[in-house]
């Protein structure tokens, strides 16, 4: 019933149209900003509690890019926000033809527990500038997270358009009875149908931030040391609960030692002996996960590392080599700090078995040969891909961020947010005068009038932004500037001719 009530103001707020002009907007995200600069010992503090995550990762994985998006935001919402002129053909060519870009209503935000803050607040930042309210319903298994959330949030930002209602699957389920205008789930494939299904009921679209098994291929020609320094950072980070950490590896028989070793020598360095000591070395969300994931180890030697302590839902860094394709450990997203190799014999044997499973969130290629990079990049397809490193294509916000297939349907971060959350409103303005132009499409018809119509109809797009029109007035200036320069090379030449004349009859 709270969340009935909160959509109901959400709703209210929204139509009372507060949320249209842009300083209102402005303000809102410069209070987010406030918030989080004031807020990030307390929100580390939560994460320390819900998932043992280092106080200094918390800040890097996850505030700094909520802090770009908003400082993007402000930036650059009165450019977003602003009609954007399309091409015209000779039919409409006086006509004032434009996409508005309009705020949806309510969008309600659904979010996971890996990074609380981040797949809340950055939607949100889009929700707000778009000129949105915004439901938002963290997850309830990063529980003390949900409730600093709820805390903070009104203390900051308007009480009545960007609620957040806490609760778990019910409460969710409740809120998604309701009519939203968009929603935004960031979680697991098997709810997003729910979620989905739910969301039909009402038309309302959907942007599904999922995950899956994202690989990661490392080519036999590369610097292995520094390729696998980077996947054990991306791999191990959160305790492997990141959506788009590698998920397995692949590569050929003859480099899986080296990469072994390699993996082994950076978890030495990062974790030092005993990574269940590290301060650095996050835990399990719950014990259903952290059965879930000892589950998927069973029947496998680790190569490295395998130790566990259920107690403290502890799992420690661990990688199994020579995994078969087929087992179920390949049939799962792994969500937990377990690494597989499965060896291919050669890159187009990589291509293939990526090719064979769903189309994966992420992709990383590790290669120092360009073309074959190129290759694999051509002949695969994933929401994004990193080459020569993992996760890095999601902090650079101009990039969309966003599944394919089972990986999810969508995209955001930066003006993707702002685009996703607005209407594309087309907008025509014409005259009623130039009547003459238009009979030829009225009946009654004929031949001759129809052939008009669809010259008129059929003719090209002219762009007629501002830049190409500068474009057209400097190529005019600097084409008439050219005739006249040759008029006067001609008629200096003519002059100089006469004067030959003149001279020669002189002489003559
Ligand atoms: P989840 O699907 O279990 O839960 C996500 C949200 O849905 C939570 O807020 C939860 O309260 C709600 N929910 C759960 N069951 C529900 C139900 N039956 N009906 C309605 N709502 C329900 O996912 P999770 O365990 O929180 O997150 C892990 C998954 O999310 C992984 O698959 C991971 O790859 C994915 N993920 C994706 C991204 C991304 O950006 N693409 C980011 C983080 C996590």
């Amino acid at each position: 019933d709270k969340g009935r009530q909160a959509v109901q103001r959400a709703r209210e707020a929204f139509l009372s149209g507060r949320t249209r002009p842009l300083e209102f907007r402005l303000q809102q995200l410069h209070a987010l900003q406030r918030m989080i600069a004031e807020k990030e010992t307390e929100i580390a503090t939560a994460l320390k509690q819900d998932i043992n995550r280092s106080q200094y990762d918390t800040p890097l994985l996850e505030l700094i890019g909520i802090e770009n998006e908003i400082k993007l935001a402000i930036g650059k919402l009165r450019e977003w926000a602003a009609s954007r002129p399309a091409e015209k053909n000779l039919l409409t060519i006086s006509d004032e033809v434009y996409i508005q870009p309009e705020p949806l209503g309510v969008v309600l935000i659904i979010g996971a527990w890996n990074y609380p803050w981040a797949l809340t607040l950055m939607p949100l930042v889009g929700a707000i500038a778009a000129g949105n309210a915004a439901v938002v319903k963290p997850s309830e298994l990063s529980e003390c997270s949900s409730l600093l959330l709820r805390a903070l949030l009104p203390r900051y930002l308007d009480k009545d358009l960007y609620p957040v209602v806490t609760g778990s699957v019910s409460e969710t389920q409740e809120l998604l009875r309701l009519r939203f205008d968009h929603i935004v789930f960031t979680g697991s494939s098997p709810v997003a149908k729910l979620v989905m299904e739910a969301a039909a009921r009402h038309l309302t679209p959907v942007t599904l931030e999922l995950g899956g098994k994202s690989p990661c291929y490392i080519d036999k020609n590369c610097d292995i040391r520094v390729a696998c320094r980077r996947i054990t950072w991306g791999k191990f980070i959160n305790c492997g609960q990141t959506c788009i950490a590698p998920d397995y590896i692949l590569c050929e028989p003859c480099i899986q030692g080296r990469v072994v070793e390699c993996i082994r020598q950076t978890l030495l360095e990062f974790y030092g002996a005993d990574p269940k000591c590290s301060p650095d070395y996050g835990r399990i969300v719950n014990q259903r996960h952290f059965n879930r994931i000892m589950g998927l180890m069973e029947g496998y030697t680790p190569v490295v590392g395998g130790q566990s302590d259920s107690s403290q839902r502890y799992i420690a860094p661990t990688v199994l080599k020579d995994v078969p394709p087929h087992s179920r450990l390949m049939q799962e997203e792994i969500f937990g700090p377990v690494l597989p190799i499965v060896t291919v014999s050669d890159m187009d044997n990589a291509i293939t078995f990526i090719n064979e499973r769903e189309k994966p969130l992420a992709l990383y290629i590790f290669c120092s040969d360009k073309k074959a990079i190129k290759k694999m990049i051509a002949e695969t397809t994933s929401g994004g891909v990193t080459v020569n490193d993992v996760m890095m294509h999601y902090t650079l916000n101009s990039l969309p961020f966003g599944g394919v297939g089972q990986s999810g349907m969508g995209r955001y971060h930066g003006k993707h947010t702002f685009d996703q959350l607005s209407h594309h409103r087309a907008c025509m303005v014409r005259s009623l005068g130039m009547e003459s132009v238009n009979l030829a499409r009225y009946p009654p018809q004929n031949r001759r009038r129809a052939r008009r119509a669809r010259m008129a109809l059929t003719s090209p797009l002219i762009d007629m932004s501002k830049r190409t029109l500068v474009w057209a007035i400097l190529a005019t200036i600097i084409g008439l500037g050219l005739v006249i320069a040759l008029l006067v090379i001609l008629l200096i030449a003519a002059g100089l001719n006469c004067t030959c004349w003149y001279w020669r009859g002189f002489y003559n």
